[in-house]
Protein backbone atom coordinates (compact mmCIF):
# COMPACT_ATOMS: atom_id res chain seq x y z
CA UNK A 1 0.00 0.00 0.00
CA UNK A 2 1.61 3.36 -0.79
CA UNK A 3 1.25 5.96 1.90
CA UNK A 4 -0.88 9.08 1.88
CA UNK A 5 2.63 11.09 1.22
CA UNK A 6 3.27 8.92 -1.89
CA UNK A 7 -0.28 9.68 -2.86
CA UNK A 8 0.10 13.21 -2.51
CA UNK A 9 3.18 13.11 -4.51
CA UNK A 10 1.36 11.19 -7.13
CA UNK A 11 -1.52 13.58 -7.94
CA UNK A 12 1.05 16.62 -7.90
CA UNK A 13 3.09 14.64 -10.10
CA UNK A 14 -0.59 13.82 -12.25
CA UNK A 15 -1.29 17.88 -12.42
CA UNK A 16 2.34 18.86 -13.78
CA UNK A 17 1.57 16.26 -16.72
CA UNK A 18 -1.88 18.07 -17.29
CA UNK A 19 -1.06 21.68 -16.37
CA UNK A 20 0.70 22.89 -19.58
CA UNK A 21 4.50 21.84 -18.25
CA UNK A 22 5.77 19.95 -20.99
CA UNK A 23 7.49 17.34 -20.05
CA UNK A 24 8.57 16.37 -16.08
CA UNK A 25 11.76 15.82 -15.81
CA UNK A 26 13.71 12.07 -15.65
CA UNK A 27 13.24 12.01 -12.37
CA UNK A 28 10.19 13.16 -11.78
CA UNK A 29 8.80 10.72 -14.64
CA UNK A 30 10.49 7.80 -12.32
CA UNK A 31 8.84 8.84 -9.19
CA UNK A 32 5.77 8.76 -11.31
CA UNK A 33 6.28 5.08 -12.50
CA UNK A 34 7.19 3.62 -9.15
CA UNK A 35 3.99 5.57 -7.58
CA UNK A 36 1.78 4.50 -10.26
CA UNK A 37 3.15 0.67 -10.50
CA UNK A 38 -0.59 -1.31 -10.13
CA UNK A 39 1.45 -4.13 -8.72
CA UNK A 40 0.24 -7.87 -9.81
CA UNK A 41 -2.57 -7.84 -12.16
CA UNK A 42 -3.48 -10.12 -14.45
CA UNK A 43 -0.88 -10.86 -17.01
CA UNK A 44 -2.96 -10.90 -19.78
CA UNK A 45 -4.55 -7.42 -19.62
CA UNK A 46 -1.74 -4.39 -18.44
CA UNK A 47 -3.74 -1.38 -19.01
CA UNK A 48 -1.64 0.15 -21.14
CA UNK A 49 -1.32 1.25 -24.83
CA UNK A 50 0.98 -0.74 -26.65
CA UNK A 51 2.33 -0.86 -30.37
CA UNK A 52 0.38 -3.77 -31.99
CA UNK A 53 3.28 -4.74 -34.12
CA UNK A 54 5.70 -5.03 -30.67
CA UNK A 55 6.26 -8.67 -30.00
CA UNK A 56 5.63 -9.79 -26.50
CA UNK A 57 8.75 -9.82 -25.30
CA UNK A 58 9.53 -6.32 -26.40
CA UNK A 59 10.95 -3.28 -24.03
CA UNK A 60 8.14 -3.00 -21.49
CA UNK A 61 4.34 -1.60 -22.13
CA UNK A 62 3.86 2.17 -21.17
CA UNK A 63 2.55 2.42 -17.46
CA UNK A 64 -0.83 4.22 -17.01
CA UNK A 65 -1.02 6.63 -14.55
CA UNK A 66 -2.47 4.29 -11.96
CA UNK A 67 -2.32 4.09 -8.41
CA UNK A 68 -2.12 0.60 -6.08
CA UNK A 69 -5.70 0.72 -5.12
CA UNK A 70 -7.07 -1.93 -7.32
CA UNK A 71 -8.36 -4.66 -5.02
CA UNK A 72 -7.17 -7.73 -6.67
CA UNK A 73 -10.35 -9.80 -5.70
CA UNK A 74 -12.54 -7.16 -7.19
CA UNK A 75 -16.26 -8.04 -8.20
CA UNK A 76 -19.08 -5.59 -9.29
CA UNK A 77 -20.51 -5.53 -5.76
CA UNK A 78 -17.90 -4.09 -3.90
CA UNK A 79 -16.76 -2.09 -7.06
CA UNK A 80 -20.49 -0.24 -5.95
CA UNK A 81 -19.75 -0.08 -2.58
CA UNK A 82 -16.60 1.53 -3.06
CA UNK A 83 -18.21 4.40 -4.95
CA UNK A 84 -21.20 4.81 -2.73
CA UNK A 85 -21.07 8.41 -1.42
CA UNK A 86 -17.26 8.43 -2.69
CA UNK A 87 -16.17 11.93 -1.05
CA UNK A 88 -12.96 11.80 -2.41
CA UNK A 89 -12.31 14.85 -4.47
CA UNK A 90 -13.34 18.04 -4.46
CA UNK A 91 -16.20 16.92 -6.94
CA UNK A 92 -18.52 15.74 -4.07
CA UNK A 93 -19.07 19.05 -2.65
CA UNK A 94 -19.52 20.94 -5.81
CA UNK A 95 -23.23 20.44 -6.62
CA UNK A 96 -22.88 16.73 -7.19
CA UNK A 97 -26.04 15.08 -7.30
CA UNK A 98 -25.72 11.51 -8.25
CA UNK A 99 -22.49 9.46 -8.60
CA UNK A 100 -22.74 8.28 -12.15
CA UNK A 101 -20.88 4.89 -11.91
CA UNK A 102 -21.96 3.60 -15.97
CA UNK A 103 -24.31 1.16 -16.88
CA UNK A 104 -24.61 -1.77 -20.05
CA UNK A 105 -23.95 -5.02 -20.44
CA UNK A 106 -21.48 -6.33 -18.23
CA UNK A 107 -20.31 -9.13 -20.54
CA UNK A 108 -20.28 -6.13 -23.34
CA UNK A 109 -17.19 -6.88 -26.41
CA UNK A 110 -17.53 -3.43 -26.18
CA UNK A 111 -17.06 -0.49 -23.89
CA UNK A 112 -17.40 2.83 -24.31
CA UNK A 113 -15.92 5.51 -22.40
CA UNK A 114 -16.60 9.08 -22.31
CA UNK A 115 -15.35 11.66 -20.15
CA UNK A 116 -17.71 12.62 -17.02
CA UNK A 117 -21.59 12.94 -16.85
CA UNK A 118 -23.27 16.26 -17.67
CA UNK A 119 -26.53 18.13 -16.36
CA UNK A 120 -28.63 15.29 -17.30
CA UNK A 121 -26.58 12.43 -16.15
CA UNK A 122 -26.11 13.42 -12.84
CA UNK A 123 -30.17 14.32 -12.42
CA UNK A 124 -30.78 10.85 -13.81
CA UNK A 125 -27.53 9.03 -12.25
CA UNK A 126 -27.00 7.64 -16.11
CA UNK A 127 -24.29 8.13 -18.60
CA UNK A 128 -25.11 9.63 -21.83
CA UNK A 129 -28.76 10.35 -21.37
CA UNK A 130 -28.64 14.02 -22.66
CA UNK A 131 -27.85 15.41 -25.99
CA UNK A 132 -24.84 13.94 -26.51
CA UNK A 133 -25.84 10.53 -25.64
CA UNK A 134 -29.05 10.64 -28.44
CA UNK A 135 -26.08 11.45 -30.42
CA UNK A 136 -24.24 8.46 -29.31
CA UNK A 137 -27.21 6.50 -29.91
CA UNK A 138 -27.22 7.16 -32.88
CA UNK A 139 -23.84 6.97 -34.04
CA UNK A 140 -23.78 3.46 -32.48
CA UNK A 141 -27.10 2.44 -34.15
CA UNK A 142 -25.98 3.56 -37.64
CA UNK A 143 -22.81 0.72 -37.62
CA UNK A 144 -25.52 -1.41 -36.05
CA UNK A 145 -24.49 -1.83 -32.45
CA UNK A 146 -27.46 -1.32 -30.17
CA UNK A 147 -27.22 0.56 -26.50
CA UNK A 148 -28.11 -2.62 -24.57
CA UNK A 149 -25.03 -4.46 -26.18
CA UNK A 150 -22.11 -2.56 -25.02
CA UNK A 151 -20.83 -0.82 -21.70
CA UNK A 152 -20.87 2.44 -20.83
CA UNK A 153 -18.36 4.32 -18.70
CA UNK A 154 -16.55 7.89 -17.82
CA UNK A 155 -13.45 8.91 -16.82
CA UNK A 156 -14.75 10.57 -13.69
CA UNK A 157 -18.03 9.46 -12.42
CA UNK A 158 -19.45 12.79 -10.99
CA UNK A 159 -20.03 15.99 -12.78
CA UNK A 160 -18.08 18.76 -12.91
CA UNK A 161 -20.00 21.97 -12.12
CA UNK A 162 -21.01 23.88 -15.72
CA UNK A 163 -20.02 20.66 -17.73
CA UNK A 164 -16.41 22.36 -16.93
CA UNK A 165 -13.20 19.38 -17.96
CA UNK A 166 -12.13 17.21 -15.18
CA UNK A 167 -9.31 18.11 -13.71
CA UNK A 168 -6.09 15.72 -13.37
CA UNK A 169 -6.36 15.69 -9.77
CA UNK A 170 -9.77 14.69 -10.21
CA UNK A 171 -8.96 12.13 -12.74
CA UNK A 172 -6.22 10.45 -11.14
CA UNK A 173 -8.13 10.37 -7.89
CA UNK A 174 -11.20 8.29 -10.01
CA UNK A 175 -9.23 6.22 -12.29
CA UNK A 176 -9.07 3.03 -10.31
CA UNK A 177 -13.08 2.98 -10.52
CA UNK A 178 -13.26 3.42 -14.62
CA UNK A 179 -9.78 0.50 -14.66
CA UNK A 180 -11.78 -1.45 -12.21
CA UNK A 181 -14.99 -1.43 -14.46
CA UNK A 182 -12.67 -2.05 -17.76
CA UNK A 183 -11.10 -5.16 -15.77
CA UNK A 184 -14.59 -5.95 -14.69
CA UNK A 185 -16.28 -6.15 -18.22
CA UNK A 186 -12.86 -7.71 -19.71
CA UNK A 187 -14.33 -6.16 -23.10
CA UNK A 188 -12.36 -7.15 -26.72
CA UNK A 189 -12.74 -3.24 -27.68
CA UNK A 190 -12.68 0.25 -26.67
CA UNK A 191 -14.22 3.25 -27.94
CA UNK A 192 -12.32 6.19 -26.31
CA UNK A 193 -14.96 9.10 -27.20
CA UNK A 194 -12.53 12.31 -27.09
CA UNK A 195 -9.23 13.70 -25.68
CA UNK A 196 -9.84 12.89 -21.82
CA UNK A 197 -10.78 8.76 -22.38
CA UNK A 198 -8.31 8.91 -24.91
CA UNK A 199 -5.12 9.96 -22.98
CA UNK A 200 -6.79 8.25 -19.73
CA UNK A 201 -6.04 5.15 -21.95
CA UNK A 202 -3.08 6.37 -23.32
CA UNK A 203 -2.00 7.32 -19.72
CA UNK A 204 1.96 8.09 -20.49
CA UNK A 205 3.85 10.71 -18.28
CA UNK A 206 4.41 13.91 -20.30
CA UNK A 207 2.16 16.28 -22.05
CA UNK A 208 -1.77 14.85 -22.60
CA UNK A 209 -1.67 14.00 -26.37
CA UNK A 210 -4.29 15.68 -28.67
CA UNK A 211 -6.94 13.57 -30.06
CA UNK A 212 -5.69 14.14 -33.81
CA UNK A 213 -2.61 12.48 -32.84
CA UNK A 214 -4.35 9.43 -31.27
CA UNK A 215 -6.91 8.99 -34.47
CA UNK A 216 -7.10 6.50 -37.22
CA UNK A 217 -5.06 3.89 -35.56
CA UNK A 218 -5.61 0.65 -33.76
CA UNK A 219 -4.02 1.29 -30.21
CA UNK A 220 -4.40 -1.17 -27.65
CA UNK A 221 -4.73 -1.36 -23.72
CA UNK A 222 -3.47 -5.04 -22.68
CA UNK A 223 -4.84 -6.92 -25.13
CA UNK A 224 -8.20 -4.46 -25.60
CA UNK A 225 -8.43 -3.04 -29.26
CA UNK A 226 -9.22 0.84 -28.99
CA UNK A 227 -10.73 2.99 -31.60
CA UNK A 228 -9.99 6.77 -30.56
CA UNK A 229 -13.08 9.31 -31.83
CA UNK A 230 -14.25 12.61 -31.32
CA UNK A 231 -16.88 13.50 -28.55
CA UNK A 232 -20.32 13.60 -29.14
CA UNK A 233 -20.57 16.54 -28.13
CA UNK A 234 -17.93 17.77 -30.13
CA UNK A 235 -19.85 16.52 -33.28
CA UNK A 236 -23.21 18.65 -31.73
CA UNK A 237 -20.79 21.46 -32.31
CA UNK A 238 -19.16 21.03 -35.37
CA UNK A 239 -20.35 19.27 -37.56
CA UNK A 240 -17.99 18.88 -40.03
CA UNK A 241 -16.58 15.71 -37.35
CA UNK A 242 -19.15 13.59 -39.09
CA UNK A 243 -17.46 11.89 -41.84
CA UNK A 244 -14.11 11.32 -39.30
CA UNK A 245 -16.45 9.79 -36.52
CA UNK A 246 -18.34 7.73 -39.33
CA UNK A 247 -14.90 6.54 -40.29
CA UNK A 248 -13.78 5.70 -36.88
CA UNK A 249 -16.90 3.38 -35.74
CA UNK A 250 -16.87 1.83 -38.97
CA UNK A 251 -13.20 0.51 -38.62
CA UNK A 252 -14.51 -0.50 -35.10
CA UNK A 253 -17.45 -2.43 -36.68
CA UNK A 254 -15.20 -4.46 -38.69
CA UNK A 255 -12.39 -5.01 -36.10
CA UNK A 256 -15.55 -6.61 -34.08
CA UNK A 257 -17.16 -8.64 -37.25
CA UNK A 258 -13.48 -9.55 -37.68
CA UNK A 259 -13.20 -10.77 -34.08
CA UNK A 260 -16.77 -12.67 -34.51
CA UNK A 261 -15.61 -14.29 -37.96
CA UNK A 262 -18.60 -12.55 -39.57
CA UNK A 263 -19.37 -10.50 -43.27
CA UNK A 264 -17.66 -7.19 -42.96
CA UNK A 265 -20.69 -4.68 -42.99
CA UNK A 266 -18.30 -1.87 -43.89
CA UNK A 267 -15.84 -2.23 -46.94
CA UNK A 268 -12.37 -4.15 -46.38
CA UNK A 269 -10.42 -1.47 -47.23
CA UNK A 270 -11.44 0.68 -44.39
CA UNK A 271 -8.80 0.01 -42.16
CA UNK A 272 -6.71 1.54 -39.80
CA UNK A 273 -2.74 0.96 -39.82
CA UNK A 274 -1.18 -0.84 -37.10
CA UNK A 275 0.43 1.70 -35.05
CA UNK A 276 3.99 2.34 -34.52
CA UNK A 277 4.04 4.99 -31.91
CA UNK A 278 1.05 7.38 -31.78
CA UNK A 279 3.44 10.65 -31.61
N1 LIG B 1 -20.57 13.36 -21.67
C1 LIG B 1 -19.78 12.38 -21.20
O1 LIG B 1 -18.59 12.35 -21.45
N2 LIG B 1 -20.34 11.43 -20.49
C2 LIG B 1 -21.63 11.40 -20.23
O2 LIG B 1 -22.06 10.48 -19.55
C3 LIG B 1 -22.44 12.42 -20.74
C4 LIG B 1 -21.89 13.40 -21.46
Amino acid sequence: MHSTIDRLAFTYLTHLRYSGRPRLSVRDVAALRSLSDPGPRSASRPPVFQQTTRPAAEPPPRQTTAPAVIPSQDSWQRLEEDLKDCQACALARQGRKTIVMGEGNRQADIMLIGEGPGFDEDRLGRPFVGKSGQKLDQIMLAVGFQREELYIANVVKCRPPGNRNPEPGEISICQQFLQRQIRLVNPRFILALGKFAANFLYGESGAPRTLGSMREKILHYGDIQVVVTYHPSALLRNDSLRRPVWDDVRVLRNLYDTARQEPLRFPAELKYPVVQDVE
